[in-house]
């Protein structure tokens, strides 16, 4: 190193330090990040084949059946994302006809395109871009899902996430409710570009609170980035975490993470650093583990064989109410 140089860097050193305390409050955002300081990343999952739910949803399923990510994710117990995809036009309803749910909340996020809903509790809504639907399953509902009839009749670009979240078995028979959450009810964080928002969908982004309210707790962003968008922020080191690239494409905590891959992140303390290389829309999942045994079948998941059976038992005998086709 040459002297001018050195002289050069012990000057900012001395004015950084300076810095540092009569901003003390701030020390957080303009603190360097050493690798050591990063949350771990477990793995990343590439885009799965796809499989088709109804003739409706064309989806990739992450998990509980992504290639090493089984269970790492509780509360999450389900995650399908339906990547951009065109429809054509269609005189046939597309979509997933009446079939029951217990045990969880089922929670639909609209990207492109419209689905509608209808449940046996006489809920009924429409999800257009932007949109969340939150349903509550709890005890037992029948509900139906299709592409909305406009948009089925046009056809046109659909891409479209479902997640369930197991309830703890406290809240495993809650009574069923809906929800409907329009783009503007989304509380949202401005980035310091400007441009770039983090919406608040459950638990806490920078003190801002999330509109949904979930029966464990979980944190849910719904991160819009802009091409070259830095973002930084904390997650509780002990919950469950992972990042879907819904599109564009970043790099995360120095791992490349393309449209469709999901970054599953280590149980650890650490900062999640996110830059965009692209417009780019995050998914963001983090929740405390249950803990409890489960046993899941189709459409319901409980906590014992025994409680499946009665589920199974109950929805023959019509205890879920009635919804028609
Ligand atoms: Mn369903």
């Amino acid at each position: 190193m040459d002297r001018k140089k050195f002289i050069t860097g012990t000057l900012f050193t001395g004015f950084a330090a300076l810095f540092h305390k009569a901003f003390a409050g701030k020390e957080a955002a303009i603190e360097k990040i050493s690798k050591a300081d990063l949350r771990g990343v477990e793995g990343i999952l590439s885009p799965t084949n796809t499989h088709m739910v109804g003739n409706g949803f064309k989806v990739m399923n992450y998990f509980p059946n992504g290639k090493g990510f089984e269970e790492r994710m509780s509360p999450f117990f389900l995650l399908d994302f339906n990547a951009e995809v065109k429809f054509p036009p269609s005189d046939i309803a597309k979509g997933v006809g009446v079939h029951p749910h217990r045990g969880i909340e089922t929670i639909t996020f609209a990207y492109k395109g419209s689905v509608e809903h209808h449940d046996s509790k006489g809920n009924h809504g429409v999800i257009n871009p932007g949109d969340i639907q939150w349903m509550t399953a709890g005890g037992g509902v029948l509900h139906k899902e299709y592409h909305e009839q406009t948009f089925n009749r046009t056809g046109g670009t659909f891409e479209m996430l479902q997640l369930w979240i197991n309830l703890p078995a406290k809240h495993k028979m809650t009574p069923a409710k809906y929800q409907s959450i329009v783009h503007t009810q989304k509380p949202k964080v401005v980035l310091a570009d400007g441009k770039s928002a983090v919406y608040v969908i459950a638990g806490e982004y920078n003190g801002v609170k999330g509109v949904a309210n979930a029966f464990s707790p979980v944190i849910m962003y719904d991160v819009h980035l802009e091409e070259n968008a830095d973002l930084e922020f904390t997650l509780p080191q002990h919950y469950n975490s992972g990042i879907l690239v819904i599109d564009g494409n970043i790099t995360i905590n120095e791992q490349k993470a393309p449209e469709n891959h999901y970054v599953q992140l280590k149980n650890e303390a650490g900062k999640i650093k996110i830059k965009a290389h692209q417009k780019s829309l995050l998914m963001v999942l983090s929740g405390e583990p249950l803990n409890e045994p489960y046993v899941s079948y189709g459409p319901f998941v409980m906590n014992t064989e025994e409680e499946i059976k009665q589920a199974i038992e109950d929805y023959n005998k019509g205890k879920f109410g009635f919804l028609n086709d």
